[in-house]
Parts: structure tokens; C-alpha cells; sequence
């Protein structure tokens, strides 16, 4: 599969390429993500014990989350289809000392090759920049081996999510680069629950994750009104 691959959107792949080089410094584009992080790192490894598991970071970008995971004890396969993204985590790696394995390949072709190699799938933020989530929804359900976690987080698709994920994020607080997300690609989470259930995969939970900007922290908790967490289990 290459960029022409039906479910890879190159005008979003592009949008990530041209903002690559900036993927680790804690005051760009990606501020969000890096306040995020720990969160999120802590949310799984509470759920999917990351230590010598072995676990698949599908849309991995600059690589935050399969750092994060890999320093945790876990073996990462880091997967995106942008090559400047992976260029940075693979030379991020080599200040790091932390090991991921990156690769350029799409969720559905390395669920045809790798079916239930995985105790774990991530696929985090990456979800509302596809053509057609369900798809990837589904690779990442056949690459988790039976009884493993796979964890989605993405946009919730409603007015308060519009206000604040594109008109807050965008326009007032400039957080994020105009045009990074689109409205009519975020994804409620009843849409999330039934394309995984199509997959063969259980909702164990659904956690919100809100915004504080004047202390410019995240909260996991109840609020699954704009951004959420998904974590599901693969029946075993
Ligand atoms: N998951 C990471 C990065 C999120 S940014 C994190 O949360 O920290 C979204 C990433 O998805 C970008 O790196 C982009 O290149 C990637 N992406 C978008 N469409 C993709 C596709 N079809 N296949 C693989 N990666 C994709």
C-alpha cells in the first residue's frame, strides 16, 4: 500500500509532514499532545499492563505515545503513513536511547500480515484524519490477539465539539493550525461502539478528556462531550 491507498487521505498526511519537525518541542502545534501524554500513557498501562507486552501505535506521528510506552517496558511497533513524521521518531529515538520499531504502512495492510500479533493496539488522534475509520477500526481488531486491549481517542461529532475542538482550538486559542481538523470527519462515540462491535470487539469503558486552557491541562473523566478515550477488548 503507498499513498494511494484507499484509505489514506494525502491532504492529511501532508498537514502532519509540514508540521513534523516541531513534534518534540513541548511549545508547538503539538503542545496538546504533550500534555496529554502522560494521561493517556498512565490510562493504559493501568488498563493493559504495558510492561512486556508487546503493542502496536497505529497513526504514531513523531512517536510521544510509543516512547512514552516503550519506557514503560513495553515493545512498540510505531505505524504511520506520513514519512517526515517517522523520520523525527526514529531520530528522536536515537537521543532517547528508547527503542521503538517505526514503519511506513497502513493498519489494514499490517493487520494482513500480522493477524493477533499484538497484546495491545493504540490508535490515538488519528482516527477523524481517515476516509473511512471503520476500516482502520477494524485492522486494529485484527491485530490484537484474542483477550487484548485496543484503545481508540478521537473527536466527539456535536455542537459543544465544534465550539471547542475548531472554534476555541483553532480560532481563539490558536492551539492548533487552521483547517487541522474537520467537523464532519469527528466521530460520536455510538458510530466508534458499533463499528467496533462489527469487528468482534467489547466497550469495557469510555472516559472524556477536557481542556483547562488557562492552566493548560487535560482531566480524564466523565465529559465524553468533545474529546474521548475508548478502551475495548478483544473477546478472548
Ligand atoms: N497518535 C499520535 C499522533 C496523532 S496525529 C499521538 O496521539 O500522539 C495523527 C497521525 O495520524 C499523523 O502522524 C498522521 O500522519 C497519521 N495518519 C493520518 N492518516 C493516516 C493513515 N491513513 N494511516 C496511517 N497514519 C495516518
Amino acid at each position: 500500500m503507498n499513498d494511494t491507498s484507499p484509505n489514506v487521505d494525502a491532504a492529511e498526511i501532508h498537514k502532519f509532514e509540514a508540521l513534523a519537525s516541531r513534534w518534540w518541542d513541548p511549545d508547538s502545534e503539538f503542545k496538546p499532545l504533550h500534555d496529554i501524554n502522560p494521561l493517556r500513557i498512565d490510562y493504559i498501562d493501568e488498563r493493559a499492563p504495558l510492561s512486556g507486552s508487546t503493542v502496536i501505535d497505529v497513526g504514531c506521528g513523531g512517536g510521544l505515545l510509543s516512547e512514552g510506552m516503550a519506557l514503560r517496558g513495553a515493545r512498540v511497533t510505531g505505524i504511520d503513513m506520513g514519512e517526515a513524521p517517522l523520520t523525527v521518531a526514529r531520530l528522536h529515538q536515537h537521543e532517547s536511547g528508547v527503542e521503538v520499531d517505526y514503519q511506513r504502512i497502513t493498519a489494514e495492510e499490517m493487520a494482513s500480515r500480522h493477524p493477533g500479533a499484538f497484546d495491545t493496539v493504540t490508535c490515538l488522534e488519528m482516527l477523524e484524519h481517515v476516509p473511512d475509520p471503520a476500516s482502520v477500526i477494524q485492522a486494529c481488531a485484527t491485530l490484537v490477539r484474542p483477550g487484548g486491549n485496543v484503545f481508540f481517542s478521537t473527536i466527539n461529532r456535536n455542537p459543544r465539539a465544534y465550539v471547542m475542538a475548531i472554534v476555541g482550538a483553532e480560532y481563539v486559542l490558536r492551539m492548533l493550525p487552521r483547517g487541522t481538523h474537520d467537523y464532519r470527519k469527528f466521530i460520536r462515540p455510538s458510530e466508534m461502539e458499533r463499528w467496533a462491535r462489527q469487528a468482534d470487539l467489547e466497550l469495557r469503558e469510555l472516559t472524556g478528556m477536557s481542556y483547562n486552557p488557562l492552566s493548560c491541562e487535560y482531566r480524564l473523566g466523565d465529559d465524553v462531550g468533545v474529546n474521548y478515550l475508548a478502551w475495548f477488548r478483544k473477546p478472548d
